[in-house]
């Protein structure tokens, strides 16, 4: 049998795309701005229910034009509980990451060691919407207000949630999205900044084109982040079938969170109040009374051709280039170094047979059932 892995990226038939890409050939705009490119803005606009969308090239120049549109400098708090690219981002815009623990039960940023953590120097707050699940967007906005920050999220695991009867990427002064192949949606490669205000809309978009304004103009320094047709193409295709592949994923969440619920010292997420998900990940809690430790069970299901994830494992604080830093210290990081050793994310993917998921819940319990036997 063939490994499964955490994800397996969902494509439409390909059927669906070809049209479009002899569009493509036929009219030989391949990139810079294209009708396709216009179209996926728009329509992911309506979609997301946002104003002001810039697709890029991939997430982690989202993640770097928001910072650069923010023209921040000083610190930048974050969370060390997420993909390197986060804090590489704050780095590569000439800042210095300042890591706040995260809460226990979403493992989201806390917005108590924000507070704590603000100093004159602070110019900004990059947030994770961990998993998908929402930030304490209310209590980051509050702060943000009373010292003069911008808020950025990283909101490449939230593509499509929704939260208290409205789009969550509308939240913050920017967010940037992933459309990389392991996401929710994907265009192969892709990204996308959400802004707030226009303005920074029209710097975003500037600088993803090298500064270009006119065709003789060059007004700022900007690098390539552009989106290409052919994958602004594919996202068209990809939006038609995202509700269906987002009930695929929570049919697949849904059983596990049935058979799990009856393991001790396994915990799962909560799915949060007045939250649509998009179920793109299944994160476990490996608890201390388990009768192995989490790499423990990650090697169990890997020798039984299951690929898990650690993700988020080790943090970014305790990475080469951040783990000097103050605030990378372990004793100011407690909740998230816990976390660190006890996640482990399951494989969840759209078209997840049921008979392959009830194989991983049974390496599962397996395992849970071996240690109540022992003398
Ligand atoms: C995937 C991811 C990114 C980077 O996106 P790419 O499209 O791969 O560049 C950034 N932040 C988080 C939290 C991610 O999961």
């Amino acid at each position: 049998m063939p490994p499964i892995y955490v994800t397996r990226p969902y494509l439409p038939p390909i059927d669906e795309f070809l049209p479009l890409l002899r569009e493509i050939w036929t009219t030989r705009v391949l990139t810079n701005q294209g009708p396709f490119h216009q179209e996926l803005e728009a329509k992911l606009c309506a979609f997301l229910e946002v104003s002001n969308l810039s697709l890029t090239a991939n997430g982690m120049l989202a993640l770097s034009a928001a910072v650069d549109a923010a023209a921040l400098s000083g610190e930048v708090i974050t969370t060390p509980y997420s993909f390197v690219a986060t804090s590489h981002a704050a780095k590569i815009g000439q800042l210095e990451p300042v890591f706040v623990d995260i809460k226990e039960g979403d493992l989201n940023i806390d917005p108590e060691a924000i507070e704590a953590a603000v100093t004159p120097r602070t110019s900004a707050i990059l947030a994770v919407h961990c998993y998908g699940n929402p930030c304490d967007v209310d209590a980051i906005n509050a702060i943000a207000r009373r010292h003069g920050l911008t808020v950025i999220y990283d909101a490449a695991h939230a593509f499509g949630v929704r939260h208290r009867g409205q789009g969550l990427l509308s939240q913050g002064d920017f967010a940037a999205l992933s459309f990389h192949a392991t996401k929710a949606f994907n265009t192969f490669e892709g990204g996308a900044v959400i802004c707030n205000s226009a303005a920074d809309k029209q710097t975003v978009d500037r600088n993803r084109n090298f500064g270009i304004t006119e065709e003789a103009v060059v007004t700022s320094v900007g690098g390539n982040a552009k989106m290409s047709e052919f994958n602004a193409a594919l996202g068209l295709v990809q939006l038609e079938h995202f509700e269906e592949v987002r009930r695929k994923r929570a049919a697949v969440d849904a059983r596990y969170r049935e058979a799990l619920s009856r393991i001790d010292a396994i915990d799962c997420l909560a799915i949060p109040a007045d939250t649509e998900p998009n179920f793109s990940y299944f994160p476990i809690l490996v608890r201390p009374g388990f009768p192995v430790n989490r790499d423990g069970l990650h090697e169990r299901l890997a020798a039984a051709g299951i690929i898990s994830r650690r993700y988020f494992y080790p943090l970014l604080s305790n990475m080469a280039p951040y783990r000097s830093l103050p605030s990378a210290a372990n004793e100011n990081l407690t909740v998230a170094n816990r976390i660190a050793e006890q996640i482990l994310c399951l494989p969840i993917f759209p078209d997840l047979s049921v008979p392959d998921q009830m194989g991983i819940i049974a390496v599962i319990e397996d395992v849970a059932s071996k240690a109540s036997n022992r003398p």
